[in-house]
C-alpha cells in the first residue's frame, strides 16, 4: 500500500477501497477461490463485497474461468463484431424483454451517462431528477447527493462538476413520491428523466416501498419524462429479470453492469426500441468504445447468466435470508439497534431500531458503532463493504456452510463492538 499511495491517490484505483469510512489500511489480494478471499499476508476472510456484486457465482466460477479461457485463445479484443455480442444481448433481452435493444459498454458510469444523453435527445429536455442517496456512476451530472463513496468520504459535491451542470439535476428524498411529483410539476417542461436505483445499494440496502416505483412511472407517463432504472447493482440479483419482474414496474430505459459482466468490465444500456435507435449509429446520438462489447468481458457475462438459473437465484435469496435474519438475532442479543434486509441475494444493515427508508434515515444510523463492529469483523474474517453507505451480497459459492460460519464470527464480532 505505501508504494502504491505514491503512485496513485489513495493508493486505490477507486476511492472506497481505502478503507476511509472505517479506518485503518486496506489488505491487499492476492487470490480469490469461490465465496472466499485471500490477502498478500495470508489471511483469509468470506466475502460479501464480491468485487461490489460483480460476481454473482463467487471468485474463479469454473464456469467463467472455462468460458473467458476459450474467448481468451481467440484473441483479447478486435474492434469489430463478435458472436458473444449477439448471444449476450439474446441471453439479456430474453430476461428483461422490456430491453428491446442495448449498446454494451464497459463500465456503469458509461451506462448511466449514455442513457441520460439518449433521454435528452429523445424529450428535448435538459433536467433530470435523482434520488439522495443514489449513486449512477461519476459522470458530472450525478455527482450531486451521490451516496456510495462521496457519502462515505464525507464530501458534498465533487469540486470540478460545473455549476451549470449541476442545476441540470434535481434531487428528492427517496421513497418520497409526493415531492416527486410535486417536483415534476414544476419542471415539467424540462424533465427529460427520473433516475433511480430500484433498491438502492449506495446509501446503504434501502428497499422501496410497495407504491414508490408504480408512483414514479406514473409520474413520468404525467410529464413525459422517461422512467430509468438504474439496475448496475440489482440487475440480475434481486430476480433472475431484475425490477421488472420483482416490482412489475417497466421503465422506458435501463443500465446495466456488474453480474453482467461475470467479473469482467462489461456493462449496458438499453430499452425501448423506438428510444435505442437513437443511438449511432442507427442514429443521431453519439456513444462509442474501444473495448465496448469486449469477447473476455461477453463471455464471463454470458455463461454468469447461463448458471444463473431460477432456482440457482432462489438458493442464493433463500441463504441470504438466513444470513439477514441469524444476523438480526445476533444483534438483538447483543442489545444494539439494528436492522437488516435483503432483496434476492443483495443485502445490508444499519446500527438504528427501525428499518431505514431514506438517506437521512441512513445517516442518522450509528456510525461509530459501524466502525467499531467491521473492524471485529475483519479480524473474524468477514469482509464487507468498509462503508455503512455500501449493499452486500452473497454468491453462489456462499454454501450453508459460509453462512453458519459467518453468522459465528459476526455473533462474536457483535459481542466484541459493545464491548470495545
Ligand atoms: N450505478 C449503480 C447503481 C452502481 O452501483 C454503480 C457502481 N457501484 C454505478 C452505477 C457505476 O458503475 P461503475 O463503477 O461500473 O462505473
Amino acid at each position: 500500500m505505501a508504494r502504491a499511495a505514491r503512485l496513485m491517490p489513495g493508493g486505490v484505483s477507486s476511492p472506497v477501497r481505502a478503507f476511509g469510512g472505517v479506518g485503518g489500511e486496506p489488505f491487499v489480494v492476492s487470490s480469490g477461490a469461490g465465496a472466499r478471499i485471500r490477502d498478500v499476508d495470508g489471511r483469509e476472510y468470506i466475502d460479501y463485497v464480491m468485487s461490489w456484486g460483480a460476481l454473482a457465482l463467487g471468485h474463479a466460477a469454473p464456469a467463467v474461468l472455462d468460458a473467458v479461457e476459450c474467448a481468451l485463445r481467440r484473441g483479447t479484443s478486435f474492434g469489430m463484431p463478435t458472436e458473444l455480442e449477439a448471444d449476450l444481448a439474446e441471453a439479456i433481452t430474453a430476461r428483461m424483454p422490456h430491453v428491446e435493444m442495448l449498446r454494451f459498454v464497459s463500465s456503469g458510469s458509461e451506462a448511466t451517462m449514455s442513457a441520460v444523453r439518449l433521454a435528452r435527445a429523445f424529450t428535448g429536455r435538459s433536467a433530470i431528477l435523482k434520488f439522495d442517496g443514489c449513486y449512477h456512476g461519476h459522470a458530472d451530472g450525478f455527482l450531486v447527493r451521490a451516496g456510495s463513496g462521496i457519502a462515505t468520504l464525507g464530501l458534498p459535491d465533487s469540486p470540478g462538476v460545473p455549476q451549470a451542470l449541476a442545476s441540470l439535476t434535481l434531487v428528492s428524498p427517496f421513497n418520497d413520491a409526493a415531492r416527486v411529483r410535486e417536483m415534476a410539476r414544476i419542471h415539467a417542461s424540462s424533465l427529460a428523466a427520473i433516475i433511480v436505483e430500484p433498491v438502492v445499494g449506495n446509501a446503504g440496502f434501502i428497499a422501496p416501498d410497495s407504491a414508490f416505483l408504480p408512483e414514479l412511472r406514473a409520474i413520468a407517463d404525467e410529464t413525459g419524462a422517461l422512467l430509468i432504472f438504474d439496475e448496475v447493482m440489482t440487475g440480475f440479483r434481486i430476480a433472475p429479470g431484475g425490477a421488472r419482474e420483482r416490482f412489475g414496474v417497466v421503465p422506458d430505459l435501463t443500465t446495466l453492469g456488474k453480474v453482467m459482466g461475470g467479473g469482467l468490465p462489461a456493462a449496458a444500456y438499453g430499452g425501448r426500441r423506438e428510444i435505442m435507435e437513437l443511438v449511432a449509429p442507427a442514429g443521431p446520438v453519439y456513444q462509442a468504445g474501444t473495448l465496448s462489447g469486449n469477447p473476455l468481458a461477453m463471455a464471463a457475462g454470458l455463461a454468469t447468466l447461463r448458471a444463473l438459473t431460477p432456482a440457482l437465484h432462489d438458493r442464493m435469496a433463500a441463504r441470504t435470508a438466513r444470513l439477514v435474519s441469524g444476523f438480526g438475532e445476533s444483534a438483538a442479543r447483543a442489545g444494539l439497534p439494528f436492522t437488516a434486509d435483503h432483496a434476492g441475494s443483495m443485502w445490508g444493515y444499519f446500527f438504528r431500531s427501525e428499518p431505514v427508508r431514506d438517506f437521512t434515515q441512513a445517516r442518522a444510523s450509528d456510525t461509530a458503532l459501524f466502525r467499531r463492529f467491521y473492524h471485529a469483523a475483519l479480524a473474524r474474517g468477514v469482509f464487507m463493504a468498509p462503508s455503512p453507505f455500501e449493499a452486500a451480497f452473497v454468491s453462489a459459492a456462499h454454501g450453508d456452510a459460509e453462512i453458519d460460519a459467518t453468522l459465528d464470527r459476526l455473533d462474536d464480532a457483535l459481542r466484541a463492538a459493545v464491548a470495545s
